[in-house]
């Protein structure tokens, strides 16, 4: 019995949000008094020992340039003997793309029960039963998971990461790699960006900013504050921005720290994929724009009046 976690990578370096799922998956083992095991799959050149600082006992490895490019049928096949050899009865995802792909793939395959989207700590007092975000967070549900194997994917930024210290013991896993079905032909990679799904900060522009011409008032300040950029699905139909940007309901669900919204009316289907954030700042001339109800602070005002004053006051406190 052991609590396995899979620590996702990214050109050999391992993500943000899977200290979040190691630190979530620590704790779920001291819950049920056992250890917690990572999983790393494809070359890393981070430090994985040094994970151990976030509860880690061990961390299994499969170093093979075969896995370096993300494959969610190969990844979940080593996973899946790795949960049988180690004997591991919760394993733990971060709901990112990765987690998307392969949790629902290992859960077919194991017979697990699999709860995606979770937000809190098991409770194991009663069973194991985990609250998970359901109707695109306007409710939680709390689910029971019966089966011998538990998979939980946990909703990013929702646990903080815990990082203490020690060491975890790598253990080489000696499991053939299927041949993949499909081949990755080129990765376009978007070049000085940073990446909206991880943003911890994010700066995000509507149809109230008028056309793409007017973007400096969204960009300005996100490079000031080193926050990840976004739009209403309106503003990426419209193309003045890229798709990837657009959040909402049929866009990116995302939970920042901060989600700055200027000219966005707040539809409940853009409420949809960022009312998780920590803290929501809404800028918008319409005293009864729906974004209101769900602002944590707000300015009533012209955006092309405000955003200028905050990009000042701003640098000013940056010197
Ligand atoms: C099935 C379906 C799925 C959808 N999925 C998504 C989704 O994933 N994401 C998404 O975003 N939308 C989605 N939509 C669309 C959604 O319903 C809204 O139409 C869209 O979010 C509106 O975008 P907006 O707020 O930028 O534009 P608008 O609704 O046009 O609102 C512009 C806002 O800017 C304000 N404004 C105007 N001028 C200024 C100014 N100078 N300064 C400050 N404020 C100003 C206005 O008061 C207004 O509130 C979906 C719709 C459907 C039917």
């Amino acid at each position: 019995m052991s609590v396995l976690i899979f620590l996702d990578q990214s050109e050999g370096h391992i993500k943000k949000n899977s200290f979040e799922a190691a630190s979530y998956g620590a704790k779920v083992a001291a819950l049920l008094n056992t250890s917690a095991e990572g999983i790393v799959l494809g070359n890393v050149s981070d430090d994985l020992p040094s994970l151990g600082a976030y509860g880690l006992k061990k961390i299994h490895t499969l170093k093979n340039e075969a896995l370096d490019n993300f494959d969610d049928q190969v990844y979940t096949k080593i996973i899946a003997e790795t949960v049988v050899a180690t004997g591991a009865t919760v394993v733990i995802f971060s709901n990112n793309f990765s987690g998307k792909g392969i949790a629902p793939r290992l859960s077919a395959r194991l017979k697990a029960g699999l709860v995606s989207g979770a937000v809190a700590l098991p409770d194991v007092a009663n069973g194991f039963v985990v609250k998970k975000n359901v109707f695109s967070g306007k409710a939680f549900a709390n689910v029971a998971v019966n089966t011998d194997v538990k998979i939980i994917s946990l909703n990013p930024n929702s646990y903080k990461p815990v990082k203490t210290e020690g060491t975890a013991e790598i253990v080489e896993l000696n499991i053939p790699i299927d041949k993949a079905r499909v081949k990755v032909t080129s990765v376009n990679k978007i070049e000085g960006e940073i990446p909206l799904a991880e943003a911890e900060l994010v700066i995000s522009g509507g149809r109230g900013l008028k056309g793409p011409e007017n973007w400096h008032l969204v960009t300005d300040l996100a490079k000031l504050l080193g926050a990840a950029t976004a739009c209403s699905r309106a503003v990426a139909d419209a193309d003045w921005r890229p798709h990837h940007e657009h959040v909402g309901q049929t866009g990116l669900a995302i939970a920042p720290n901060m989600y700055f919204a200027i000219g966005i009316s707040g539809a409940i289907q853009h409420l949809a994929g960022v009312n998780r954030s920590k803290v929501i700042v809404v800028i918008n001339k319409d005293p009864e724009a729906p974004f209101f109800k769900a602002a944590d602070y707000g300015i009533v005002g012209d955006a092309f009046e405000v955003m200028p004053k905050i990009v000042e006051a701003v640098k000013k406190i940056k010197g």
